[in-house]
């Protein structure tokens, strides 16, 4: 199964939780901890990921209510962190909730990443010339445009970072709704 772009970021946390969390029978030689609960292991680089993700959106959260307290307690399942963020900051002005909305986006695609679906990239065209020729770099981890017309003189390709494709992405989806209207 690609979770491609039909999952949402909720979506493809829950799936690392459910399906990536604990190594199947062929991922053996990953390394691997013990989970809280015995006998159960659990993929580290998962796990961390998860971590830092939710915490990140916990942070967010309470940065964007100018460091009160949030108004109630983050959820226990890691999934529902997004529709609580959501909650937590929908008083907010249409700039930052679409600024939270890019955080969500670029976990969901930071998500996919994590499970090798770099098809998740694809969907989105070049903030800069428009066009659909995105790839993820593993090495430079970074998004690279294969349109030779898009680089720079020297012919060094366009690179994005996943935050700058969330922002275009979510200015655009926000644009069209906006004309839509
Ligand atoms: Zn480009």
């Amino acid at each position: 199964m690609s979770s491609g772009d039909t999952l949402n970021p909720a979506e493809r946390l829950r799936l690392l939780q459910d399906e990536y969390l604990v190594p199947s029978a062929g991922h053996r030689a990953e390394r691997v901890s013990r989970s809280t609960e015995p006998g159960t292991p659990i993929r580290l680089a998962v796990y961390d990921h998860m971590r830092k993700s939710v915490g990140e959106v916990v942070a967010l959260a309470t940065s964007m209510c100018d460091d009160q307290a949030p108004f109630t307690p983050p959820p226990a399942k890691a999934a529902d962190v997004y529709q609580w963020l959501v909650e937590e900051t929908d008083h907010l002005n249409a700039l930052r909730q679409q600024a939270r909305d890019a955080v969500i986006y670029r976990q969901g695609l930071e998500h996919a990443i994590v499970m090798g679906d770099l098809l998740a990239i694809r969907p989105h065209p070049c903030p800069s010339c428009a066009t659909w020729g995105l790839v993820w770099n593993r090495e430079r981890e970074t998004v690279v445009c294969l349109n030779r017309r898009c680089a720079d003189d020297d012919g060094q390709l366009t690179t994005w970072t996943l935050a700058q494709i969330a922002e275009n992405h979510v200015a655009r989806r926000n644009g069209r709704a906006a004309r839509a209207t």
